[in-house]
């Protein structure tokens, strides 16, 4: 299967997984996963786990309804149930020496760039430290105004920030049907989708969205975000003890094929910027370390102009003052101007406050 060649996964994990319909901790489930997630990490892959389970948990403790919850209510219960969520992870990884870590994100956080950029950088030193960071909504502030509402797209934008290889939606629902499998007897499951535009166009859609506990319409919206990114996308159904191993070696589920590379939709936002906030101008030396791919560092800067904020685009400029780069800073324009020159252990002496080493990392620049 795919899955052999993708370095980044991530995971998203349904409630109804965790939590059945009489509200019991699905405990064996939990434990099959951690032992396929311990396979993964053996064959060094980086794994994102994104789960539900904040409410149906907070319900479980609380003896509620999770069907007539208030939004207030729901994000008191999510308080409540994050950390039985977190507790479960906890238990089941230890078993395998698995090491998790918790994230919770708000809209705003993949959304807005310098937000984005930040918790992307989160990621990487968590996979460096050899954690599994375990993602959730933020639930206990978001606003229904500024909620995913659902994990598929929240899952489809941890992809995205993370450039991952492969998403995979386990939910309850084998994958993506030609028609809704419960209403219709001839539905087949679509194992492939390798043109996102014209392959969905083929489907008949009535009944479709409605089929699947979190429905197929966020699982579309997700499969979209991914389909733009150049991250492959996979839809299974979990409820099956050992669910990765399951779909490695049975393949019965919708694999979303995205034709753009990585590199390429990563290159397109960053050149795609409308107006660059700025301008760095950098000597010989440091243009010679980007083209080799490595990072712009502060000592190579000589000059900067604009006004930009952490996040921002920016031009990069050679000493003549030919355009030959564009990327993402690190830092503020302020920043620059305090730290231009210096070496990046002084940076933080400078600046009062730990910081990034790299004014643009070499992953959030393209040449031009
Ligand atoms: N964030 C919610 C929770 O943890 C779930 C959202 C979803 O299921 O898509 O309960």
């Amino acid at each position: 299967m795919h899955l052999k060649n993708s370095k980044v996964i991530v995971i998203k994990i349904g409630s109804s997984l965790l939590v059945d319909n009489k509200q019991n901790i699905r405990r064996k489930w939990l434990s099959s996963f951690a032992k396929d997630i311990h396979k993964l990490k053996s064959k060094n892959k980086k794994i994102i786990i994104v789960s539900s389970g904040a409410i149906a948990l907070g319900c479980k403790k609380m003896n509620y309804k999770k069907t007539n919850l208030k939004l207030d209510k729901s994000q008191a219960v999510a308080s409540i149930g994050q950390i039985e969520l977190m507790n479960l992870f906890s238990q089941s990884f230890s078993k395998f020496k698995l090491n998790i870590s918790q994230i919770l994100l708000t809209l705003d956080d993949t959304e807005e760039r310098r937000r984005s950029i930040n918790a992307k950088r989160t990621f990487e030193n968590l996979f460096q430290l050899n954690f599994i960071p375990v993602v959730n909504e933020n639930d206990t502030i978001a606003t229904s105004e500024i909620k995913y509402g659902d994990n598929d797209r929240l899952a489809s934008r941890v992809a995205q920030i993370t450039n991952a290889d492969t998403l995979i939606l386990l939910s309850d629902v084998d994958g993506l049907f030609t028609k809704n499998p419960k209403l219709f007897k001839d539905a087949k499951l679509i194992k492939k989708i390798n043109n996102f535009d014209k392959d969905i166009k083929n489907i008949n859609m009535k009944g479709i969205t409605e089929f699947g506990k979190g429905g197929m319409i966020t699982k579309i919206e997700a499969a979209k975000i991914c389909n733009l990114s150049g991250c492959n996308m996979i839809i299974a159904n979990g409820l099956h003890l050992n669910p990765i191993d399951k779909i490695i070696k049975k393949n019965n589920c919708t694999l979303f094929i995205s034709k753009i590379s990585k590199l390429h939709a990563r290159k397109k936002w960053i050149i795609s910027s409308v107006s660059p906030k700025g301008e760095i101008v950098i000597d010989d030396g440091a243009k010679k370390a980007l083209v080799n791919g490595k990072s712009l560092l502060a000592a190579g800067i000589k000059k900067v102009s604009g006004k930009f904020s952490k996040g921002d685009h920016i031009k990069i400029l050679d000493i003549k003052r030919k355009e030959f780069a564009r990327g993402l800073s690190s830092f503020s324009s302020e920043e620059v101007h305090k730290i231009i020159g210096c070496h990046s252990n002084e940076i933080q002496k400078i600046l009062g406050y730990v910081s990034k080493s790299e004014v643009v990392h070499k992953d959030d620049m393209v040449e031009v």
